[in-house]
């Protein structure tokens, strides 16, 4: 076998959907994906993409309207006749801290962060045939209770989401996978003070903050047939951020 052929191992021809894959994560995820054969539908909020998609195609849709997701699945159903895989990566984040967030911005977030990865399952899985994967992007922010609490409190609660779903969907021979990203250089991060990227790498075994190729790279193990009997797993792609439990700064300080 050729190392290009290895590298499509288990995810040629697969219909797949990444959310949004305007920019940053996402969009690193539909260009890999394409790379390895799959055909990948990106969507966003966004008009156009920001940054270059390579072989993935692209619309505009906003995960957390119902109809969007209606007129999507209907064009892949009438397309290709079924979908092997969908990327709840679409997520917005919401730095108020817990005295001073607003009850509405919660609710903003958890529609975007939530009730559009449920949307995308209820969705998508009827036209999903045994041997497809859902891959739900979460993030370190749900294993602790990191500052920004609209945020946290909604990758919780797709934590939640991703272990009912893979225990429905199981019998059906749909996988249902979660990943955790750390501290990853996107636009999502850009926007956050140098304080909180320079805090994030000092809490970071590997000393370092991770790239959207690091991630894309678990997503398509995830989504390919390589990964054929990992269902409802949680994989954190984060340096070794969480392992420690909060004692890197106890280790750091006794050399
Ligand atoms: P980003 O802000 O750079 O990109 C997110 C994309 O989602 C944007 O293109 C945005 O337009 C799109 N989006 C927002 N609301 C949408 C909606 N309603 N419908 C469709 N698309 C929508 O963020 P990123 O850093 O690439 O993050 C991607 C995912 O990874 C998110 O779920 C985020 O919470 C998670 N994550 C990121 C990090 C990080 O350090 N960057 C860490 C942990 C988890």
């Amino acid at each position: 076998m050729t190392r290009r052929d290895d590298a499509r191992d288990g995810l040629q021809g697969k219909v797949t959907i990444v959310t949004g894959a305007a920019r940053g994560q996402g969009a690193a995820e539909a260009r890999t994906l394409a790379q390895h054969g799959a055909s990948v539908l990106a969507v966003d909020v966004a008009e156009v993409p920001d940054d270059d998609l390579g072989d993935a195609r692209y619309q505009r849709m906003d995960v957390t309207d119902r109809a969007g997701w209606v007129t999507l699945v209907e064009r892949l159903q009438r397309d290709h006749g079924r979908i092997d895989a969908l990327v709840n990566n679409a997520g917005v984040t919401w730095r108020a801290r817990l005295a001073d967030v607003d009850p509405d911005d919660m609710e903003r977030v958890y529609r975007v962060n939530v009730v559009g990865p449920l949307l995308g399952i209820q969705h998508c899985a009827p036209l999903m045939p045994p041997g497809s994967a859902i891959v739900n992007v979460g993030s370190v922010a749900a294993f602790t209770g990191h500052v920004p609490v609209a945020y946290t409190t909604s990758k919780w609660a797709l934590r939640g989401l991703s272990k009912v779903a893979a225990l429905e969907l199981g019998p059906r021979g749909i996988r249902v996978n979660t990943i955790h990203p750390g501290y990853i250089d996107t636009p999502m991060t850009a926007s956050a003070a140098p304080t909180f990227r320079d805090a994030n790498v000092a809490e970071t075994p590997l000393g370092r903050t991770g790239t959207v190729d690091e991630v894309a790279a678990l997503v398509a193990f995830l989504v390919s047939d390589r990964s054929s009997y990992l269902s409802g797993a949680e994989i954190a792609v984060d340096g070794g951020m969480t392992a420690h439990g909060g004692v890197k700064s106890i280790a750091d300080a006794v050399g």
